[in-house]
């Protein structure tokens, strides 16, 4: 479509970043497209346009900057997912996979009360450990899971399909092989 044209036109690609053989994807070419910023964010909550969401929570650090904006698209609050040790109330934590090895990441124990409609917001999705983690974490405090929004999708990884599979409906916005 022209739309995920657009988007992809606006993302910069950084090759052998931060190792040799990846191609990042460099969202914040995007970020400091006004247009692009704001395509992004009305086209990310389309789907939940006029039904209600109490909170979006975005994973550290990019899923803050887009997080933030769609929280407030959607009247939302907004909660952050963080790596561990950065929250200062109590809180509730989850192991998560990364490419090698393994993390944990945080929310407060009070930032989402049962049964409350929660959309999960991230730059993007690879393998989606990291995606994973952030819904575990949700659903044992009882979340309601909307969906879970990224602006990229990286299809060969199977990160969006891991999530599906948790009965999480996925949005994504621009595929790169
Ligand atoms: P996953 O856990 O799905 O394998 O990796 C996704 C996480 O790693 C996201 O939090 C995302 O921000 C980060 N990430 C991995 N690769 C890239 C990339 O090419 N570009 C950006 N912007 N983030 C990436």
């Amino acid at each position: 479509t022209t739309i995920e044209n657009d988007l992809r036109d606006a993302i910069r690609t950084i090759p052998d970043y931060p190792k040799p053989g990846i191609m990042f994807r460099d969202i914040t070419t995007l970020l400091g497209n006004a247009r692009a910023f704001r395509r992004t964010v009305d086209e990310l909550v389309q789907p939940w346009a006029g039904s209600k969401v109490d909170k979006v929570a975005g994973i550290e650090a990019r899923g803050f900057i887009l997080g933030g904006a769609v929280a407030h698209q959607v009247s939302a609050g907004f909660v952050p997912i963080r790596k561990k040790g950065k929250l200062p109330h109590t809180t509730v934590r989850v192991a998560y996979s990364l490419e090698y090895g393994i993390d944990e990441m945080e929310m407060h124990e009070d930032a989402v009360t049962k049964g409350e409609r929660v959309v999960l917001v991230d730059d993007l999705i690879a393998t989606g450990g990291t995606a994973e983690g952030a819904v575990k974490l949700l659903k044992q405090m009882g979340a309601d899971i909307v969906a879970a929004c990224f602006i990229v999708d990286l299809p060969e990884l199977g990160g969006a399909e891991k999530i599906r599979k948790l009965g999480v409906p996925v949005r994504t916005l621009v595929s790169f092989d």
